[in-house]
């Protein structure tokens, strides 16, 4: 929403993404400043003459196949494709195009959150340093480098997140009672020196738990931290930055394990 801003400020003249999910265009920025070069799995695109079709749901297909749905224009009614690149697909001209064009004119590229590992996108910005232009880069693994040749080190990020999840029809006898014994600060900070000393992310437990006829409620906690990996430097306890949301929370688990947290959570209201 800050690139919506800026462009309606006439400060941002356009946006490069390689996200497909549609995000940019949602956010608000216009379609014809914007090049999606991996494509959009919101939208289809008609191949004959060129209309674009935003839905309200994913597309079934990547690759640019076919879908199921054709043209809606009256003069055309061609089967309409979808706009997401496959593996080998090379990357749309129409969109390479006016990113090349913007990159080459453009003051200041702003690179964020992108590793800027993939070609031929991540020498876009390198045109603009040719017209003169400048590169700002805000990335955390790019930045790592730069901290690693300036021999400085990077102190971990640890934030707390705290997840409700409901199983159902789980068997009362399943659920240990008797893991509720330590106080949640405990807990909390267990898994915030595990993260700070092994590198780890998705330090996990649980610190709340409710059965329920038919189900079990638990509310977790998973501790992210983001440092950099497989570099032993690393691994010795550096001073955290915890950001810690610890509200609403009566009861302990003394399991403070790693696990690998999962991807279907919600959050705790
Ligand atoms: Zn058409």
């Amino acid at each position: 929403m800050a690139l919506v801003e800026l462009e309606r400020a006439g400060i941002l003249k356009f946006v490069i993404s390689q996200n497909v999910d549609c995000l940019h265009l949602r956010s608000g920025i216009p379609r014809q400043k914007l090049a999606e070069l991996h494509g959009n799995s919101f939208r289809e695109l008609c191949p004959s003459c060129g209309e674009e079709y935003v839905r309200d749901f994913e597309i079934e297909t990547i690759g640019m196949k076919v879908t199921s749905r054709r043209c809606s224009n009256s003069d055309c009614g061609a089967k309409l494709r979808d706009t997401v690149l496959d593996w080998e697909d090379a990357l749309p001209p129409k969109e390479m195009n006016l990113a090349e064009k913007h990159c080459r004119t453009a003051d200041i590229v702003l690179c964020l959150g992108t590793s800027l590992q993939i070609t031929p996108a991540c020498n876009l910005p390198l045109k603009s340093i040719i017209g003169g232009g400048k590169i700002v880069i805000v990335n955390l693994q790019v930045i790592a480098g730069v901290m690693q040749l300036l021999d400085f080190r990077i102190p971990p990020y640890i934030r707390i997140d705290l997840v409700q999840l409901i199983l159902r029809h789980v068997p009362k006898s399943k659920v240990k009672k008797e893991s509720f014994t330590f106080g949640k600060n405990n807990v909390l900070q267990e898994l915030m020196d595990v993260a700070n000393k092994e590198s780890q992310c998705g330090q996990h437990a649980i610190i709340e738990r409710k059965v329920l006829p038919r189900s079990e409620i638990t509310i977790d906690a998973i501790v992210t931290n983001l440092v950099k990996y497989n570099n032993a430097e690393n691994t010795k306890p550096v001073e955290a930055i915890p950001i810690a949301n610890t509200n609403g929370i009566k009861r302990c688990s003394a399991s403070t394990k790693g696990t690998r947290t999962s991807r279907k959570r919600s959050k705790l209201a």
